[in-house]
């Protein structure tokens, strides 16, 4: 099976419809969370998402922070304003999908988690060392993360600590080996100083891990942003990728 992998699209439209456009072969698509906040179009991502063939979504903060499941003042001002306005844009029904989404899944022998298989909603792996012990936390050869908008790999060979990571090259395809942490980055807003929008297919059968970057149109987004009214430093960052 090829599966398509996207994470963190933060309702970014442009962005999600280039990286459907580019990824086009593939059986079933797994989305790692925060289909919403920081950009403009909250519903049309949402529903862009639910329309895909063989969705398996799971629940990322901004997700739960827009339904209040969690407290909203964990988030930096900037983030939290944007919470706020996504929302008053959401539709009962897509406000229900959300609500519906896991926060941890197994599905194909893989493990889904946004953040870490440990905390799945908040925990950021950002080091070896955090991520070596979220290995204690899934039974499965491979947990696949979001959250951090870094793509990374982080594999633990025969029981080997830590974890040695990896920081793949755009565009390259990785045989995996278990067991491993890979993050395929972010859609709608990268933070590794690439502006491209990320994804992967990962294609179950070879243990392939295709990791691609795919350049969008960003003013076409930047724009709606400001005519949303939505914070600025949120609009800026998304022309250098962090
Ligand atoms: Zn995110």
């Amino acid at each position: 099976m090829r599966i398509l992998i996207i994470s963190d699209i933060h309702a970014n439209l442009t962005a999600l419809n280039t990286v459907l456009e580019a990824a086009d072969n593939f059986d079933a698509t797994w989305c790692l969370g925060d289909l919403i906040g920081y950009g403009p179009d909250p519903n049309e991502c949402i529903e862009r998402i639910r329309s895909l063939p063989g969705l398996t979504c799971i629940m990322g903060n901004h997700d739960a922070a827009t339904l209040n499941h969690i407290d909203t003042t964990n988030f930096n001002p900037e983030a939290r304003a944007a919470i706020l306005w996504t929302q008053n844009q959401l539709t009962e029904s897509n406000a229900q999908f959300l609500s519906s989404l896991p926060e941890k899944i197994e599905i194909n022998e893989v493990t889904l988690a946004h953040g870490s298989p440990r905390h799945p909603v908040w925990e950021y792996l950002l080091d070896n060392r955090t991520a070596s012990h979220n290995f204690d936390y899934f039974n499965t050869d491979y947990c696949l993360v979001g959250h951090t908008h870094l793509p990374v790999l982080y594999t633990l060979a025969d029981g080997n600590f830590p974890a040695r990571l990896t920081i793949p090259e755009a565009n390259t395809d990785l045989t995996l080996k278990p067991r491993a942490i890979i993050n395929p980055g972010s859609v709608g807003q990268p933070r590794d100083r690439d502006p491209r929008a990320a994804y992967a297919i990962f294609d179950t059968d070879q243990a392939v891990w295709e990791y691609r970057r795919v350049a969008y149109d960003v003013n076409d987004v930047q724009k709606r942003m400001l005519a949303a009214g939505l914070p600025e430093r949120h609009i800026a960052r998304l022309s250098a990728g962090w």
